[in-house]
């Protein structure tokens, strides 16, 4: 239910509808599968096998794995009688992945483990399952699960970056005790404090969010040390880089987007922190097109799902490739490397632009352009975060460690991109059996079809709410208001029909308002559902345009399409001026929407506070 890469405003318009979403689809894992007679179990002797152990590469080596533990690695082992060989003859073996910044829900845990990412940090998610994942990550039992470790709740400002996201969240006042905080998230059992300084000018000339202090981020990362914690900090821009590092934080969980100086790498190194830099969000972010060049990918398509494939297609909404942010983050992180900075991969998964175990295949070709060499860049993934944070039986291929291991053909010490030739998972000890999504699939069905007319309304006649407060429509559920006040915001909507309307008919739509303080990503409008009950899929694939008249007070307003099981919706843009004027918005524009499966479409003013208007009058799916 949470991210926490920085997002563009309005980009979690109808957090209520991600809570329908995330409600209606399942997101149980899937059941461990049972142990077949051919199975080796958790023992096994990989023979010949190319082994990068963490650190170093042994060209020609044997591991042997023993309940699910790695018992010996070297050029001649010896391996118990009966155990299982595997010929890794032209093939590499290396410690599972680890995501070192992801948000962990639904299919998540499977999805990573797919792609040979056996455990992942979760930089900010929901701390009632902390027990339950902790339990999960020490047991050596066959799973179809990744392991997770996690912040639980962040430390974050009343209304600041983090609390957008439709759960409750608690937060740290101006006056409030930081160090009391911390002892909250401590007792609730969060493996690391995470910590927002994000005022959100690194992503808006006009948007502010509100933002804990560094003064109060000391406080906290004092306190998270004396409780045995390490303290991280998302930062968006150097001034916040370095003060996050002058008070004393560990880690740095994104790298930002703008020129770095050498007093913050000199600082880094000094202060020995290690940077989770993101470049994967980044590079959705600049609009780089990274998430579908890894959805085009032959080595990983066939093991995406649906979903997967649609969030790595999708993006942070409209605006223009910015390609000065990735550029600016990759040259950080060539210089923080080259000063012996410790680098960790991390995505931010289940944010827009990436997937969950796939983009860590992005992120390391991401690294290796920023200057780490293929074996560094893979240390990066696997015994640097689990050195820096402490992950004791993993991220290495050593005796005593777990059998989290991830084989592959070719040698991906010298050419990064062949991480994606995977030929084995094994978690536990245990080979994943890897599920393939058959292409082009999800687990939901295709919505429900639309009749043959195109006319969604023209609100000529009166319309009379129904019991739910629905407006009517031709087809479909029909228009409701929608503002930020279901996520504790105070916008506020009018909707109703107005007489005279484009082009001299009798009536159009009249939605007014006032966008207020009090939500993170405030909005307010009104909201269409095309199926019969709300919130619940349509099939638009047969249909190539959404077309309306439109005319207000000037003001650039939000479309947002909700899809298929994706908690963000697509978006695109549209100006209402002072004359009616047609509106001809391509469904193929809600970039990596799942047409076959939509929601809503939702009609919205954002940012900036304020008074809004807008009418619109015919509007139809061509
Ligand atoms: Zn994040």
């Amino acid at each position: 239910m949470t991210l926490c890469s920085p997002q563009r405003p309005g980009t979690t318009i109808a957090v209520a509808i991600a809570i329908a979403v995330a409600a209606s689809v399942s997101g149980a894992p899937r059941a461990a599968s049972p142990a077949r007679d051919s199975d080796p179990g958790n023992d096994f002797v990989l023979r010949n096998v190319r082994v990068f152990d963490g650190t170093r590469v042994l060209s020609k080596a044997q591991v042997l794995v023993i309940d699910g533990r790695i018992a010996a690695v070297g050029a001649s082992v010896k391996a118990p009688h009966g155990v299982a060989e595997i010929d890794g003859s032209g093939k590499t073996v290396m410690p599972g992945l680890i995501d070192a910044h992801a948000h962990s829900w639904g299919e998540a845990q499977s999805d990573a483990l797919r792609f040979g990412v056996t455990a992942e940090l979760d930089m900010l998610g929901d701390w009632n399952r902390l027990p339950e994942l902790k339990r999960q990550r020490e047991s050596l039992a066959r799973t179809q699960l990744a392991d997770l470790w996690s912040a639980g709740a962040a430390v974050t400002a009343p209304g600041g970056h983090g609390t957008q996201y439709g759960m409750k969240v608690p937060t740290l006042d101006a006056d409030g005790d930081p160090a009391a905080f911390v002892a909250g998230r401590v007792a609730e059992g969060s493996d690391y404090i995470k910590l927002i300084l994000e005022d959100f000018s690194a992503h808006s000339d006009t948007r502010r969010l509100p933002t804990i202090t560094a003064a109060q981020a000391k406080i906290g990362i004092d306190a998270a040390h004396k409780a045995g914690k390490l303290g991280v900090v998302h930062v968006s821009r150097l001034q916040d880089g370095k003060a996050a590092i002058a008070a004393g934080g560990d880690g740095l969980v994104h790298m930002f987007g703008e020129p770095g100086d050498a007093a913050f790498v000199a600082a880094a190194k000094k202060n020995k922190v290690f940077v989770v830099p993101t470049l994967s969000v980044l590079a959705t972010i600049a609009r780089a097109g990274e998430g579908e060049k890894l959805a085009a990918d032959a080595r990983l398509a066939p093991w995406l799902s649906k979903e997967q494939t649609d969030s790595l297609k999708a993006g942070f909404g409209p605006g223009a490739p910015a390609p000065a942010v990735l550029a600016d983050a990759i040259a950080n992180v060539r210089a923080l490397h080259a000063a012996g900075v410790d680098i960790l991969a991390g995505t931010d998964a289940g944010n827009p632009g990436t997937t969950h175990g796939a983009s860590m295949h992005g992120e390391l070709e991401l690294l290796v352009r920023a200057g780490l060499t293929p074996t560094q860049a893979l240390a990066a993934a696997t015994s640097v975060p689990a050195r820096r944070f402490h992950l004791d039986d993993r991220g290495n291929i050593a005796p005593g460690q777990r059998a989290d291991l991830f084989m592959v053909d070719g040698d991906p010490t010298r050419d990064i991109l062949a991480t994606r030739a995977i030929a084995q998972v094994w978690k536990n000890g245990y080979a994943v059996e890897r599920v393939q999504p058959k292409a082009g699939t999800t687990s939901l069905p295709v919505g429900e079809a639309l009749p043959a007319d195109t006319l969604i309304s023209d609100f000529d006649a009166e319309l009379v709410a129904n019991a739910g407060g629905l407006l009517p429509s031709t087809f479909g559920a029909g228009w409701m208001q929608t503002t930020d006040r279901m996520a504790g915001g105070a916008s506020v909507v009018t909707v109703g029909r107005g007489a005279g309307g484009a082009n001299g008919s009798a009536g159009a739509l009249d939605v007014s308002g006032e966008i207020k303080p009090g939500f993170a990503f405030p909005w307010s409008g009104v909201m269409f559902f095309p199926s019969k009950v709300p919130m619940q899929l349509a099939d638009l694939s047969s249909r190539s345009e959404l077309v309306f008249q439109a005319r207000g007070d000037g003001r650039r307003y939000q479309l947002m399409l909700f899809h298929g099981s994706q908690q963000m919706p697509s978006m695109q843009s549209f100006e209402a001026g002072p004359e009616w004027k047609e509106i001809r918005v391509p469904l193929k524009g809600f970039n990596g929407a799942d047409l076959a499966r939509v929601r809503a479409i939702a009609f919205t003013a954002g940012q900036p506070e304020g008074a809004f208007a807008f009418r619109i009058d015919r509007v139809e799916l061509k």
